[in-house]
């Protein structure tokens, strides 16, 4: 039997002991199919409506991934000036940009009213300060409707625990603002969490987000987020989310809506994730197996400065063992922990975890790694930061980011 990316054909022409050795290791690998094919599912979520599916980029803000989801029709979701600054490199017109930003300064929304970008804001303060920088302005509410989902704490982001969004018992105070500053209120977004595989609490967020857009009569759109959420347990057969019953089920709770109010607005989702998780993968390489005090190590380049969902959210990763160029789908197995090079015990990519017996110069790769992976990297120990490589539809591999040098480390220092 083949493994999950030798099934899915994953790198093309070539295997990971040759991607590994021309291009090294840590290695980001996208896929460009599957890329593309994410891009479309989401981009077609409400044929019966009108549409715009904005690509949240903080997942992955590659500029060729960026160019690919422009291709594809999305619009992009923006959560700082950096985020809009590379939009704009990847081609994206600044009227398919909404910047949803917190807490920001009013440089920074000086920056996107100078750059023509719809934004929300998303505190009472923060209007203010909008009303401030631009009277006269047309822009969207965050609202938070007291009710979240997500796969952890601290990726539920709607709920009465969280930072987000202005309380929707505040709205007669948003609209005395937005009229003392002549504000035009023109959207309303919201964002409850993100991985959700049961879209229930999604929908019933949406039917109660859409209760208070009867609120606002300068409406244009109504933005539900994303969160759409992607099944990281794949070698133990998790379904993917259900989209087509998701699309049938949202389609259903807005043709209601309009028919009920007789109102026609912009419907917006920002899924993140569910765009690009699947379509990258991390390559790294085993440099020591050890045993301690009764545990086994498999010891990789794979540390938490390349990876650090598992450290930050208990994040679960697949891991294929690769050797020689073919996936090891059988032999002995036994439970390892795969464990990265920084200096810190917290440095897992996965723990305790039921494997093929890993062996020195063998490749690990940890699958459904293109979302919240390199964008999240740092260069903590002073480690570079990994390339990243693009496997064509045609199977060809090409670099869409060059590793980091040792140059770049002395980059913001004034030495030689
Ligand atoms: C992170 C984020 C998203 C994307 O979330 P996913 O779970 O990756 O789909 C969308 N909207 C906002 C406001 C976000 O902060």
């Amino acid at each position: 039997m083949d493994s999950y990316t030798q099934q899915m054909h994953y790198f093309g022409n070539t295997n990971p002991e040759e991607l590994a050795k021309k291009y090294g290791t840590p290695l980001y690998v996208y896929n460009e199919d599957i890329l593309r094919r994410q891009m479309k599912r989401v981009a077609g979520i409400l044929p019966n409506h009108r549409f715009t599916c904005n690509f949240s980029i903080k997942t992955n803000s590659n500029l060729t991934i960026l160019k690919m989801a422009n291709e594809e029709g999305l619009n992009a979701d923006a959560m700082s000036p950096g985020e809009i600054y590379a939009l704009k490199k990847a081609g994206f017109p600044s009227e398919r940009i909404f910047f949803v930003p917190n807490n920001v300064s009013a440089e920074e929304f000086q920056f996107a009213i100078d750059e023509g970008v719809m934004t929300s804001v998303d505190s009472l303060s923060q209007l203010e300060l909008y009303g401030k920088v631009c009277p006269g302005g047309r822009l969207s509410v965050r609202l938070n409707p007291g009710i979240g989902a997500g796969h952890h704490e601290k990726v539920v982001t709607g709920g009465k625990k969280t930072k987000f969004g202005v309380a929707a018992q505040d709205i007669p105070k948003v609209l005395e603002i937005a009229k003392k500053y002549d504000l035009h209120i023109v959207g309303l977004n919201q964002h409850i969490g993100s991985l959700f595989m049961d879209f229930q609490p999604y929908l019933d967020a949406v039917s109660n987000f859409l209760h208070y857009a009867e609120d606002f009569d300068e409406l244009e759109f109504v933005d539900f987020g994303g969160g759409l959420g992607t099944p990281y347990h794949k070698l133990e057969d998790e379904q993917e989310f259900d989209l087509p019953k998701f699309k049938v089920e949202l389609d259903k709770l807005l043709t209601q809506w309009k028919q009920k109010t007789g109102r026609d607005l912009l419907f917006k989702m920002e899924p993140g994730r569910y765009v690009v998780a699947e379509g990258g993968v991390l390559l790294g390489r085993v440099h020591a197996v050890k045993e301690n005090f009764g545990h086994k190590y498999v010891g990789t380049d794979l540390g938490m400065n390349v990876l650090i969902r598992p450290a930050m959210y208990d994040s679960w990763h697949d891991v294929e063992v690769y050797r020689d160029g073919e996936a090891v789908v059988s032999g002995p197995r036994d439970v390892f922990s795969v464990v990265g090079n920084i200096c810190e015990s917290g440095d897992i990519l996965a723990k305790d975890r039921e494997m093929p017996v890993a062996k020195e110069n063998d490749i690990i790769v940890a699958l459904d790694a293109g979302a919240y992976g390199y964008s999240m990297c740092s260069t903590y120990n002073n480690r570079l930061r990994p390339a990243e490589v693009l496997i064509k539809s045609t199977g060809e591999d090409v670099l869409i980011r060059r590793r980091e040098t040792l140059d770049d480390l002395m980059r913001l220092f004034d030495v030689d």
